[in-house]
């Protein structure tokens, strides 16, 4: 069986309970994981892993999630990696406010297993901010 290598997801999240969550349901979707616990340490692994995805949450201790997106799309090593938004809080139009904020996208917690794997699967496979913009 030919298996393609395991995307890399890098969790930027503060509190311990998620955090634990989330790298469970990776590990059972087969993925690699990282993480961090504050923005400045996210943004640093980031830089130098280069994960496939970074999962952010938006309330982070020090740096919050929008600093450190917006971090992100400075350099030019994160500029490219897809960073999606986690939050409690997700409304109505909230999407586009994550998009023009610099996000691809972001996840609704509390989070279900099966949902969040699929919405991950899914924006592993779609192209990212860049790759839409180039197409404008
Ligand atoms: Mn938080």
């Amino acid at each position: 069986m030919n298996s393609k290598p395991k995307a890399r997801v890098l969790v930027v999240e503060d509190n311990p309970a998620n955090l634990e969550l989330f790298l469970d349901i990776l590990e059972m979707g087969g993925y690699e994981s990282l993480h961090a616990t504050e923005g400045a340490e996210g943004i640093e692994i980031a830089a130098r892993e280069v994960p496939d995805l970074i999962l952010l949450d938006i309330q982070l201790p020090g740096i919050d999630g929008l600093s450190v997106v917006k971090a992100l799309r400075s350099m030019p090593a994160t500029r490219n990696i897809k960073t999606i938004a986690l939050t409690a809080y997700a409304m109505k139009g909230d999407r586009e406010m994550f998009i023009e904020k610099g996000f691809d996208g972001y996840i609704a917690k509390p989070v279900a297993v099966r949902g969040f794997l699929e919405s991950l699967k899914e924006y592993l496979r779609s192209p990212n901010r860049s790759a839409c913009r180039a197409t404008d």
